[in-house]
Formats: C-alpha cells, sequence, structure tokens
C-alpha cells in the first residue's frame, strides 16, 4: 500500500471543493484495506473511506486522516449473478451488462461507484428503484473480520443502510447482484431516456448531488426548500440550484464553510427536512451533522 501526503481532495469530489489529506491512499486489494486500517491506528487518525466522492465534500485546510480512496473494480459475470468489487464506476457497470443484455437501467445518472452505492443504498427517489432491489449479498471488513453480509443483514432503508449506521469504519469490498434479462437495445434506449431526463431537471457539474434526504412521508426536499423561497440562495461561492432547489452549487471559488452555511440556513427555515444525505467532511475526519 503506498501512502502520499498532503495530496489534494479538491480535485477528487464532485464540488472541487477541500483541502488535502494528510495522508492519502489507494486500495486495490484486500490486504491493502488490512494496511490501511493498521495504518491509521498507528498514526492515531481516523480513516476516511471515498469512492468517487460524488457525494462527499471534504473540508479546506488539512484533514487530519487517512483518506483511502476504493480502486478495485473487477467484474464477474455468471449468467445473471453478477459480482463487482466496491469501487467499480456504476455508469460504467450500467453500459457493461447493457452489452450483455443485463438490464441495471434504473440506477442510471447516479454518479460513483458500486460501494459508495451499497453504503447509501443509492437509487431513485423515495418511492422509485434502489441499489437494494438488485443485492444478494456484501462482503466487507467489519471489526477487522471480513464478513459476507446477507441483503437482509444489510438492512437498506431509503438511502441508509447497516453499513452506513456504523460509527466505526466498514469497509465495502464486494457486491453480488441479481440483474434481471432484457434485450440490450430496449436497455439502451431506456439509459437514453433517463439520461435525457436527468439533463432536463438536474445541474451535473460542481455538485454533490441531493443534499438532504426526502421526509418520512416521501416529500422531496427540493419542493420543502423552493416553498421556503431558497431557490437560489447563496453563500460566498456555493448556491442552492435554480434548476433543482436540493443540489448546491459551487458556481466559483466555493468553500466547505459556505457549504455548511448554506445548509444551516435551509435546516433552519426547512426543519422538517434536516436529515442531510451530503457526507461533509470536517478537518478531523469526523462527519459535520
Ligand atoms: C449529479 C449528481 C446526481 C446524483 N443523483 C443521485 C441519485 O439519483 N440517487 C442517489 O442515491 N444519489 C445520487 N447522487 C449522489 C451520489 O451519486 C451517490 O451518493 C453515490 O452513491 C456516491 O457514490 P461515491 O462512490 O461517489 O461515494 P462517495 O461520495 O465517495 O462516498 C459516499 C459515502 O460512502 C462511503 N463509502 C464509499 N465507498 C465505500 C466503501 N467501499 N465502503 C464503505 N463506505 C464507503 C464514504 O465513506 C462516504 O461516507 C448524485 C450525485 C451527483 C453529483
Amino acid at each position: 500500500m503506498d501512502v502520499r501526503e498532503h495530496e489534494s481532495l479538491k480535485t477528487k469530489t464532485t464540488m472541487r471543493i477541500g483541502g488535502t489529506a494528510r495522508y492519502f491512499t489507494e486500495l486495490k486489494s484486500q490486504s491493502d484495506v488490512e494496511e490501511a486500517l493498521a495504518f491509521a491506528n498507528e498514526k492515531k487518525v481516523p480513516l476516511v473511506l471515498l469512492g468517487s466522492g460524488a457525494n462527499t465534500v471534504f473540508a479546506d485546510g488539512e484533514i487530519n486522516a487517512l483518506v483511502a480512496r476504493i480502486a478495485a473494480s473487477e467484474v464477474k459475470v455468471d449468467d445473471q449473478r453478477v459480482t463487482v468489487d466496491a469501487g467499480k464506476n456504476l455508469a460504467m457497470l450500467i453500459n457493461e451488462l447493457a452489452e450483455q443484455g443485463l438490464d441495471l437501467s434504473s440506477l442510471t445518472g447516479i454518479p460513483g461507484t458500486m460501494g459508495g452505492a451499497i453504503f447509501g443504498n443509492a437509487g431513485q427517489g423515495p418511492k422509485g428503484i434502489w441499489i437494494d432491489a438488485f443485492v444478494i449479498s456484501v462482503t466487507a471488513l467489519v471489526n477487522g473480520e471480513w464478513k459476507t453480509f446477507s441483503k437482509k443483514q444489510c438492512e437498506f432503508r431509503y438511502r441508509e443502510s447497516w453499513f452506513k449506521d456504523q460509527t466505526e469504519p466498514v469497509i465495502i469490498w464486494s457486491v453480488t447482484l441479481e440483474v434481471p434479462k432484457k434485450d440490450p437495445a430496449e436497455i439502451k434506449v431506456e439509459v437514453l431516456r433517463l439520461l435525457q431526463k436527468r439533463i432536463e431537471t438536474q445541474p451535473h457539474v460542481k455538485t454533490a448531488g441531493s443534499c438532504f434526504k426526502a421526509t418520512a412521508d416521501g416529500t422531496p426536499a427540493w419542493q420543502l426548500i423552493d416553498k421556503a423561497g431558497l431557490r437560489g440562495y447563496k453563500v460566498g461561492g456555493v448556491e442552492v440550484s435554480e434548476k433543482h432547489a436540493n443540489f448546491l452549487l459551487n458556481v466559483g471559488g466555493g468553500t466547505f464553510a459556505d457549504v455548511v452555511a448554506v445548509t444551516e440556513k435551509i435546516k433552519e427555515e426547512v426543519p422538517e427536512i434536516a436529515s442531510i444525505e451530503m457526507r461533509l467532511i470536517n478537518g478531523d475526519g469526523s462527519l459535520s451533522d
């Protein structure tokens, strides 16, 4: 395992905000994972896992942590059973499986990796299809031991999972899915339709996607933010998107403090949507709530 110091994080997450990692590494094998945990323990810093950073914003300045990006991305297909390493890019997986007549098109347009998707049960809105619909099992390192979780043990809920519930780091390493069959041409049509819908309704540059979860009754956060008159609300270089009021945009020179100020304002004005979806990482590697 190769560890670099003072690595810039700004280029590693979609919002293009963030300082440097005290330590940074890429995890290419299960033994890298074990080494990373040992390294973090030895240096007495937290381990912060990163998929592609599509839902993560780091603080400016130095993050006193070992930031570890999951870099393994092998895919094995056995009829409808697909076993995927956690670092596999979801969009690439959807396209590769489509070629083989396997249909994951309902997850089109969600940036990030398989690991990030499992962690937050990524998917469509509260009433739509989420990745858990396809999961058979998940292999992860928990309390220093490798364990394979059945779907039930993953305790998936809307944007939540058992893995996300833990306070100690859990490293999702591979996932086995059962993927339905469909004609490749039909899958491609559906992928293009869903991508087009996204382009029409969501911004996709310098954003970390949805900032807040929908409320328990399924009301989308954007509706409530919009109703509170916060569409277009801006602090420094961070703005509530005019196109989609649950997306924050870095419109130029945005900082972590700007992101926090905008989210605080939204929480204050719209208390019913206080449950944040984005992962905001403080300078000490802890999660900001
Ligand atoms: C334009 C845009 C649109 C989006 N649309 C959607 C959408 O429709 N639906 C949706 O659900 N999300 C959406 N998102 C959010 C984002 O794509 C998802 O949350 C995605 O699953 C994040 O994947 P990632 O690999 O980038 O995770 P990261 O941002 O890198 O990490 C997210 C969290 O997962 C943890 N994590 C990542 N990998 C692992 C691992 N292997 N083991 C343990 N923990 C891990 C990280 O520690 C972090 O806490 C959108 C984002 C953008 C930018």
